[in-house]
């Protein structure tokens, strides 16, 4: 089976009848678990028919509604939910898909995962700690295993540099770590261009390291920066101009680490949607930081609807950030769920309902079923909610 723990969609997953096979932790704890929702209306438990129906009223009566999350449900129940905004004139605020939008449309030069494995010889990982997010990265493809052209692993034939705001446990497997002040991020990127003209840089940062480390990126024949969500808000224009002096004097390629497992396929759709002839966006589509605020969109304290499709917004939000009536549509109970207005529970993607995805490198996934459990899917119950708004 796939798991769905995260992006990279690992497709080697055996399930036994008291077992995982090949899942990290994270998976494992994906595929087996048991915390499930009842569907609820005002905390109370109902049957699903009235939850629907309940979270069809607020629609219809919404004026500001939004829909956030997208990045955890399979790319039919995305694209459901896009017409489902349409139709009510809410806002999609996705989270972390900013990286996603400069690749999609050219800004950065990308790569695959399997290209990662065969060919990186420098990796970087900026403001992303894939040994907690992403586990099997470093193992299947950006650092342990033998590819192709890097037939000695790690030991010999890959550099791994952690630039973060803080030492994390992948830093601790890195042979260099870079440290950087949050709020001078920028700084660090601008210091590392100066050096990679071969230009002393004025930077309160360590002089001699950020030009030992520009050496170190000039020499590389194929380097890969992976962005995490610590990347994706201030500096994301300073990662695309990295990227372009990079580019100038080596092969550098950028892949976006960022939680929910099917985001590109969420940043691909609204792309579609925005770029459609005559289309306005009619209020559908936009990005936000984990802050809540959107580029030009609506801030979610003025939204009086929220509609969480496998998001666990109160999770990233504090709660008194929010105004609206909250819907919440997930397989698991989340801290939102249990604070929500109308709770509906879905089956989940790859375990207990069919759908596709797309790899954080652009690879369609197909997600086959894993087990029986007779919940609807996120596809069907938007599908409902499209039937009777
Ligand atoms: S790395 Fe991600 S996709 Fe792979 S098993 Fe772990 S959680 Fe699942």
């Amino acid at each position: 089976m796939v798991c769905t723990g995260c992006a990279l969609l690992c497709d080697d997953i055996e399930v036994g009848e008291n077992d995982c096979r090949h899942a990290c932790r994270i998976g494992d704890a994906h595929i087996t678990s048991t915390n499930q929702i009842d569907p609820m209306v005002n905390q109370s438990p109902v049957g699903m028919d009235t939850a629907i129906k309940s979270a069809a009223e607020i629609l219809v009566s919404a004026e500001k509604p939004v829909f956030v999350g997208f990045g955890n449900s399979v790319t039919e129940a995305q694209a459901t939910g896009i017409e489902l905004a349409e139709k009510v004139g809410a806002e999609i605020k996705t989270f972390h898909t900013r990286i996603f939008d400069d690749i999609l449309d050219g800004r950065v030069k990308t790569c695959t995962l399997p290209e990662v494995r065969d060919y990186a010889d420098v990796i970087i990982f900026l403001g992303c700690d894939p040994m907690n997010t992403h586990p099997r990265l470093l193992s299947r493809y950006a650092y342990y295993p033998r590819g192709e052209k890097r037939q000695h692993g790690w030991e010999e034939d890959r550099i791994a540099i952690t630039i973060d705001s803080r030492f994390s446990h992948t830093a601790s497997i890195c042979k260099d770590v870079y440290t950087i002040d949050p709020h001078r991020q920028i700084e660090f990127m601008d210091a590392l261009m100066d050096a990679l003209l071969s230009k002393v840089p004025k930077t309160i940062y360590d002089k001699k390291r950020i030009l030992k480390l520009a050496g170190t990126l000039k020499k590389s024949e194929f380097g890969v920066i992976f962005a995490g969500t610590g990347a994706s808000a201030p500096p994301r224009d300073a990662i695309v101009r990295l990227m372009d002096r990079l580019n100038e004097y080596s092969d550098f390629h950028l892949l976006s680490l960022t939680p929910g497992y099917n985001l590109r396929s969420i940043a691909e759709q609204l792309r579609q949607l925005h770029n459609r002839p005559g289309d306005d966006d009619g209020g559908v589509g936009g990005d936000s930081s984990s802050s809540g605020s959107s580029s030009g969109g609506m801030d979610l304290h003025e939204a009086d609807c929220i509609l969480c499709l496998g998001f666990d917004l109160m999770n990233s939000l504090p709660a008194h950030g929010i105004n609206g009536k909250i819907i919440v549509i997930d397989p698991n109970e989340t801290l939102t769920s249990k604070y929500a207005d109308v709770v509906i529970p879905c089956a989940a993607g790859g375990i207990d309902c069919v759908g596709s995805a797309v790899r954080m490198d652009g690879e369609m996934i197909e997600l086959s079923l894993t087990r029986e459990s007779g919940r609807l899917s996120d596809v069907a119950i938007l599908k409902r909610l499209l039937e009777v708004v």
